[in-house]
């Protein structure tokens, strides 16, 4: 069996999504926003040693975790401890990637291709990007970032190819909404053609990326008025022709977040 385990590296966060509650409020666990301290970062990690079960490891809940002042140093620990995979099998990473230069993207494709551990222990780095135009960027995410993150999320797929990285394999994802939803193409085109340009497999999907490879990722919306939100996910996932018969009723199923 495998556990799902989120350290939490903080709840800050650097930008203001529409489309969530962790920008609307001043704390997310009922105590002022914090970071993780180091002892209790090393002492989480050291305490997996002799677990039964297989632990995937994320070092994110709410928030951004690239903020926390010692994101590097953190991550850099935690694959320095685990030769054998002793303590994680798996660890992934969500990032906005506003906080994402080049020494950090070195580090992480390093780090996932470093030998000791099993190859596919850093498995994949999912960019929340969400928008296309710096415009839409700005509305959806509530910051001027949009221009920053691409710079950030291509310099990162560049460098990948460059130092001979198969990984962490990348998920583009767009959360489908009513004021990005022109957008879909765009971005979808953008990033496929950029990957195919490095020549990587490139999949595109309308549900969590199945398929160990680099993923356009378009997710549907949660909200209040779910079915609308699912409707306008599921026609943009068939204009782009990447949705399945009956996509709206395997949603719900699947669950979106
Ligand atoms: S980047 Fe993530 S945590 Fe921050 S506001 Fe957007 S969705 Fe929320």
């Amino acid at each position: 069996m495998s556990i799902h385990l989120n350290l939490e590296l903080t709840d800050h966060c650097n930008i203001r999504c529409r489309m969530c509650s962790q920008s609307l409020r001043d704390e997310a666990h009922g105590v002022p926003h914090r970071f993780m301290a180091w002892e209790t970062w090393r002492q989480s990690l050291q305490g997996l040693a002799g677990m039964e079960d297989e632990v995937h490891l994320c070092p994110h809940w709410l928030g951004e975790p690239t903020i926390h002042p010692q994101f590097d140093r953190f991550v850099e620990y935690a694959f320095a401890v685990n030769p054998g995979n002793r303590l994680f099998r798996e660890f992934k990473l969500h990032t906005n990637a506003v906080v994402f230069g080049e020494e950090r993207a070195r580090l992480l494709i390093r780090l996932a291709n470093s030998p000791g551990m099993a190859a596919d222990t850093f498995r994949t780095v999912h960019f929340s990007i969400d928008a296309h135009s710096p415009a839409v960027y700005a509305d959806v995410k509530g910051a001027d970032r949009g221009a920053q993150v691409y710079r950030n999320v291509a310099r990162f797929l560049r460098l990948r190819e460059e130092l001979g990285g198969l990984r962490p394999h990348a998920t583009l994802a767009f959360v489908v909404q009513p004021g990005n939803a022109h957008e879909a193409r765009a971005f979808r085109d953008h990033w496929r053609d950029l990957l195919r340009g490095l020549g990587r497999e490139v999949d595109q999907s309308w549900d969590w990326p199945a398929r160990e490879v680099d993923t356009i990722y378009f997710r549907p919306l949660n909200a209040g008025n779910q079915e609308d939100m699912d409707a306008l996910h599921a026609r943009v996932c068939r204009e782009l022709g990447i949705a399945p018969p009956g996509v709206e009723q395997r949603l719900r199923a699947a669950e979106s977040f």
